[in-house]
């Protein structure tokens, strides 16, 4: 496995593409960057990270935002937990280090929202620390440049391949692993279409060799996720929406919505329930969650009377002000194509 990290460091020098947290590579800027990329693919986080930059350029501005523009900053992203726990994690940062970032594996793992990937990667890349940082993309190169048909998705398998890397870690550990990673994302790709033909380590790849790319990296998955039927209404009246606010708790916490009901409710059933003016069906969406899935249907309703239990707001303050997750937007954006729409 040694022979790997020279060949790999040379073509990181000249491959790296150029990314705006690589500019200066401060902990800050890799940290933010890495929590965004979790569940999001890179040309997609470069203008959520500008924007979050622009309003949140250190530490100390992030411990202060309010909850709402912070989650209104993080619209899209999904999993809005690691939005929160960033905000906490820099709170304990200003508290504990004065607003100076760890310098330390062993002290960035104890902030909020990060795990053993991150904290590697934030202490290998800015600190130059020796430590692995194993996300998707090593695995995969890892487990076809050994050849291995171990799940990969298995624990042990990843602490099988960190015990590996640990020990052919160079002194430039950051660089060494922003160069796995890099290979990973950009020639040893997904679902069986590596470029190998412009891999710097083909020479050295069991998988390539003998065939093996399409059946290499193994991913077996047990996911059982509870399935739940949702009616979304979007809730009209005097050129006002009604949104309401999510418990603090739970899944997407603190987050604004649109009224809705469990399972599916008929035309007839909304009709007689709520009297509408109008009534307008926006068809049906899926949603998945990593424990749930939401199968949804959604109505948009032209009301007589606001009812007080929901908050009003114009169209501009909901796109403008309100944090609204992904799983929502399908049935915002048909509402802007309704016949005679006041949505714009
Ligand atoms: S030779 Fe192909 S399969 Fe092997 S590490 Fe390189 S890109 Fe991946």
């Amino acid at each position: 496995m040694e022979k790997i990290v020279q060949p790999l460091l040379k073509w990181f020098e000249t491959h790296q593409r150029e990314l705006p947290w690589r500019k200066d590579r401060q902990p800050y800027h890799v940290w933010v960057s890495e929590i965004m990329l979790q569940q999001t693919r890179i040309e997609a986080v470069k203008k959520y990270y500008a924007r979050f930059m622009e309003e949140l350029p250190d530490v100390e501005s992030l411990s202060l935002v309010s909850e709402d523009r912070l989650l209104k900053l993080w619209e899209g992203l999904g999993y809005y937990s690691r939005a929160k726990n960033l905000k906490k994690a820099a709170q304990m940062i200003m508290a504990e280090y004065h607003g100076v970032f760890p310098d330390s594996y062993e002290k960035i793992i104890k902030l909020s929202g990060i795990g053993e990937y991150t904290a590697g990667a934030i202490a290998s890349v800015c600190f130059n620390e020796k430590v692995t940082a194993v996300d998707g993309n090593v695995l995969r190169v890892m487990a076809r440049l050994s050849g291995s048909k171990e799940n990969v998705l298995l624990p042990q398998t990843k602490e099988k391949f960190k015990k590996e890397l640990q020990k052919i870690l160079p002194e430039q550990s950051g660089k060494f692993n922003e160069a796995l990673m890099e290979l990973g994302e950009t020639v040893c790709l997904p679902n069986g279409s590596p470029l190998c033909r412009e891999c710097p380590l083909l020479e050295y790849c069991v998988s390539y060799r003998d065939k093996l790319t399409g059946e290499i990296p193994v991913r077996i998955k047990d996911i059982r996720r509870k399935k739940e039927e949702k009616t979304i209404l979007i809730l009209s009246c005097n050129g006002r929406i009604a949104i309401e606010k999510r418990l603090q708790k739970g899944l997407l916490s603190g987050m604004y919505q649109f009224p809705n009901t469990e399972g599916f409710c008929t035309e007839e059933a909304l009709k007689a329930k709520l009297q509408p003016l109008k009534i307008s069906f926006l068809g049906k969406a899926k949603h998945i969650f990593s424990h749930i899935e939401w199968y949804m249907q959604g109505y948009f309703l032209e009301i007589a009377e606001p009812s007080e239990k929901y908050l009003w707001v114009t169209p501009q303050e909901l796109t403008e002000q309100y944090a609204l997750p992904t799983a929502f937007q399908p049935f915002w954006k048909k509402c802007h194509s309704l016949p005679d729409s006041f949505i714009k």
